[in-house]
């Protein structure tokens, strides 16, 4: 007698795997079996975690920071995440309302399931981080996407915002600069969108996980400094991953109006517990020794600007293919919908053929575009883009 197969939870059968980890996997993997790939697909830094970040990790270990921290985070850290937003934004936080997590992606999670219960709704705008929809979906809520395609600059208009809303919108999701398009919002464009959130009373997750990465002089815009109703309806995500190259570390940082700062420390004391201790005292280095993390990313910044500009300049070579100039993050977000073919087809070929990884953009919810990530080495963009000059040539044919 066999037994009939187990079922899966509505939350395991609803899931569906992110589209950039498995695309990025398929790449190493052919990497790995000898191919020569270009991989664009990787969503996190080239460089290695500057030194003095992880010597404080290193010595953190030997001194015997291996238990527990406390759940929100260990103090010190907290404190220099407080007087960071003091100094960054002007916003004066108390240390109770900073939670470090396991992860920006995990803190974005905990912003959902503090905000959201089942039936709410959640606007998200498109082309969209990866996980937004399925962090939704497993608080029980339901995402509600809406394109803002390249004629507005990937960046969601007041009026698209106000029709998405109904008496169920609960939660706005803003992430400037975005993944995956680069995109930067200006303060009047920010303040414009959070004006209709403000009016509909809507709770917003404010992912500012690129907030340091920006170039031609774009500034990150954080929404909370709007003023102080605004600032009572926001919960900022941030992290060291992307800023610092440490995306393996897997620490992330929450900011929260008090209520709900409380809400997901709860939270993680039954999930997570806490992010690894000392992970965090090597994370606290980043903040202290200020001079030394300032060069380290003042030196990845001129060379995620090079690339930007060069990357950006050889796509727009390629007949067929319209990019735009993103001033943020470490992605571009070609448009490829002049060759006729869905991008995930179109991605499967360029991998297949030409040995070259990118993300299809319908895994964003925009259906017609490439995400390429530069945060890889200038041999690899410049052979990259040459096949994929290549390949697009191909398709002409
Ligand atoms: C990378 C990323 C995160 C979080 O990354 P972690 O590695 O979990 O810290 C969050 N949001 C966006 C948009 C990202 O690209």
């Amino acid at each position: 007698m066999s037994l009939a197969p187990a079922p899966l939870s509505t939350w395991a059968r609803n899931i569906s795997p992110s589209p950039t980890l498995a695309v990025d996997a398929k790449a190493k993997a052919l990497a790995a079996a000898g191919e020569d790939v270009c991989g664009f697909a990787a969503g996190e830094p080239d460089f290695d975690t500057p030194e003095h970040i992880k010597e404080a990790c290193i010595a953190a270990l030997k001194a015997g920071k291996t238990k527990y921290a406390p759940t929100p985070g260990i103090e010190p850290l907290r404190q220099a995440l407080a007087d960071k937003y003091l100094a960054d934004y002007g916003l004066k936080f108390a240390p109770s309302q900073v939670i470090v997590s396991p992860g920006g992606k995990f803190s974005c999670y905990l912003a959902i399931l503090a905000t959201c219960s089942p039936g709410d709704e959640v606007i998200i705008p498109a082309p969209y981080w990866v996980s937004y929809p399925e962090m939704v979906k497993l608080a029980g809520a339901k995402p509600v996407m809406v394109l803002a395609d390249d004629t507005t600059g990937f960046r969601l208009t007041p009026a698209q915002l106000e029709a998405a809303i109904t008496p169920r919108t609960r939660l706005l999701v803003l992430n400037s600069p975005s993944n995956p398009t680069g995109a930067v919002y200006t303060r009047a464009e920010m303040e414009a969108l959070v004006a209709v959130a403000m009016k509909h009373n809507l709770y917003i997750l404010s992912d500012e996980i690129y907030e340091h990465l920006t170039y031609d002089g774009a500034k990150h815009v954080a929404p909370a400094t709007f003023s102080k109703d605004v600032e009572a309806r926001t919960i900022i995500v941030s992290g060291f991953a992307k800023t610092y190259a440490m995306t393996g570390w897997r620490l992330g940082t929450i900011v929260a109006p008090a209520p709900i700062a409380k809400a997901i420390a709860e939270l993680q004391s039954q999930t997570t517990s806490n992010a690894t201790t000392f992970a965090q005292w090597g994370a606290l280095a980043a903040l202290k020794e200020k001079e030394k993390t300032q060069a380290a990313l003042a030196q990845m910044l001129v060379a995620f600007d090079r690339r930007r500009k060069f990357l950006h300049a050889e796509l727009n070579k390629i007949d067929g293919v319209r990019c735009l100039l993103a001033e943020g993050a470490f992605y571009l977000f070609p448009n490829i919908s002049s060759f006729g073919l869905s991008s995930e087809v179109f991605c499967t070929q360029l991998l297949d053929q030409k040995k070259v990884a990118a993300v299809h953009g319908s895994a964003f919810g925009a259906e017609g575009y490439l995400r390429l990530s530069y945060a890889t080495s200038d041999e690899i963009i410049q052979k990259g883009v040459t096949r994929l000059a290549e390949f697009c040539a191909g398709l002409r044919k």
